[in-house]
This record gives C-alpha cells, sequence and structure tokens, in this order.
C-alpha cells in the first residue's frame, strides 16, 4: 500500500536547516496496523504528514497505492487523500462553527455525495461511533472523548483506505483515550490500515509493528506478535 526510499525531508529557514527525516525506507501492507514511536522532535509528524500527503519530501521516493507521488502537485494529493485517507489529530480539529452531523459529513460533501447517501452515511458512522445523541450540538459543547470520536466518525465516513492517526489519545485521560483506540482497533480488524504516531506504549500494544524513529531515522522495526 505505502512504500518509500530514502524519504528525506529538510526544514530550511534563513539561518537553519533541520534534517527531519533522513533516509526512511519503509514498506507497510493493506491491512497492517503500525505504531510510530520515538522522542519528541524525532520526526514522527513530519513521516505521518508526508505518508498522508499533506506534505512532500524534500528527496527520495514515495509510492502510494503503487503510484510515485514525491513531486506530486497539492491538487494531485488533495484528490488522493480525499478518496483514500481519513486523519486524526491530538488536537480534533474539528470545525467549531459546525454541529456534529455537519463536521462528519463535510468528507462526503467534497466527494460530491448526494444529500441522501450523506444522511445515510454520516448516520450509519455516529451510531458507530456510540456519538448520534450528541448529533446536533457543536464540538464545545462536548468532552474531548466525545470530540475525539466526532473526529474518528469524519475520518472514516467516507471509507478510506487508510486511517492516520498523529497522537489521537494524546489530549484524552486514560479511559476516553481507551474508547477511541479501541474504534480505531476495530476499523483495522475491518480492513483499514492504520498508521498511528504515539509516544504512548499502550496505544503502541494495538498495533502489529513498532517502527522507532530517533533524530530522523528508523532505528528499529519490532514486527510484534499479534495477540489481542
Ligand atoms: P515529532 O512529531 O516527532 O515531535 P516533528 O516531525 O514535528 O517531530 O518535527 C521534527 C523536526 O522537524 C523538529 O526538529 C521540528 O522542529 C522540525 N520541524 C517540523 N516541522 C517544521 C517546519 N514546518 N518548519 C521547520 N522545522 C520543522
Ligand atoms: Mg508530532
Amino acid at each position: 500500500m505505502i512504500k518509500t526510499e530514502n524519504l528525506t525531508k529538510i526544514f530550511r529557514t534563513d539561518e537553519v536547516e533541520t534534517i527531519a527525516l533522513s533516509h526512511i525506507n519503509l514498506e507497510i501492507q493493506k491491512g497492517e496496523f503500525v505504531a510510530i514511536m520515538g522522542p519528541s522532535g524525532c520526526g514522527k509528524s513530519t513521516l505521518l504528514n508526508i505518508l498522508g500527503l499533506l506534505d512532500n519530501p524534500s528527496d527520495g521516493k514515495y509510492f502510494f497505492l503503487g503510484e510515485e507521488v514525491a513531486g506530486s502537485s497539492e491538487r494531485q494529493r488533495a484528490r488522493l487523500r480525499k478518496e483514500n485517507i481519513g486523519f486524526i489529530f491530538q488536537n480534533f480539529n474539528l470545525i467549531d462553527e459546525l454541529t456534529v452531523s455537519e463536521n462528519v459529513e463535510l468528507p462526503l460533501i467534497y466527494l460530491n455525495y448526494s444529500a441522501k447517501e450523506r444522511k445515510a452515511k454520516v448516520e450509519e458512522v455516529l451510531e458507530q461511533m456510540q456519538i448520534t445523541h450528541r448529533k446536533k450540538h457543536f464540538p464545545l459543547q462536548l468532552s474531548g472523548g466525545q470530540q475525539q470520536r466526532v473526529a474518528v466518525a469524519r475520518a472514516v465516513v467516507a471509507n478510506p483506505r487508510l486511517i492516520l492517526a498523529d497522537e489521537p489519545t494524546g489530549n484524552l485521560d486514560s479511559s476516553h483515550g481507551e474508547e477511541v483506540m479501541n474504534l480505531i482497533e476495530g476499523l483495522n480488524k475491518n480492513g483499514t490500515t492504520v498508521i498511528i504516531v504515539t509516544h504512548n506504549q499502550r496505544d503502541a500494544e494495538y498495533s502489529q509493528r513498532i517502527i522507532r524513529l530517533f533524530d530522523g531515522q528508523i532505528i528499529t522495526e519490532n514486527i510484534r506478535e499479534y495477540n489481542r
């Protein structure tokens, strides 16, 4: 599903040059659940953003669903994102002015689903995330755990092949964090590929494979026994 060859990202400002990622070689198969771990500043979010086509690498190759996309235009990446990827972020990233239902509906609007299809899909996924009773509320009227469940609903409503989550439990207490991880695990069991960034060992336990980054490089790739 995903393959990188010597993927490198350098951030340049006037005076400083930061090598955020250096020669990352990585292959992730369809249906896998992978955790990316490592200390703050080691390049986890940079890697996830590139894998999620939110950013381009400075050097190296990136094959997404077999297509080389390292030098692709924003327009091309936006199309691939909309059709294939659901994102979940630490800060939920919901639109405060829209209700729960409207937030979850957005990806379907971008993909030109009909109003009838949108209504049905939104209802189905709100039910799945056990948040139907809050569908007319606004994000700031919800707890963090509820907001993240809405964000998970939005990430999956268009049936993406790939879910990318950047520290999805980082702003939640442990019981809400576990709830969100259980939902993500359920999506993976239904066949969705999941890549999660976390510095929480408990979250990483949900994965089949842990990729450890240090200073922009992969230091180990553990193949875990899948024992859950
Ligand atoms: P992590 O998610 O592991 O905490 P990041 O991927 O956010 O780390 O950052 C990796 C390195 O790249 C850090 O040194 C960070 O300061 C730098 N960095 C990230 N984004 C930018 C940016 N947009 N401009 C300049 N430097 C950046
Ligand atoms: Mg980060």
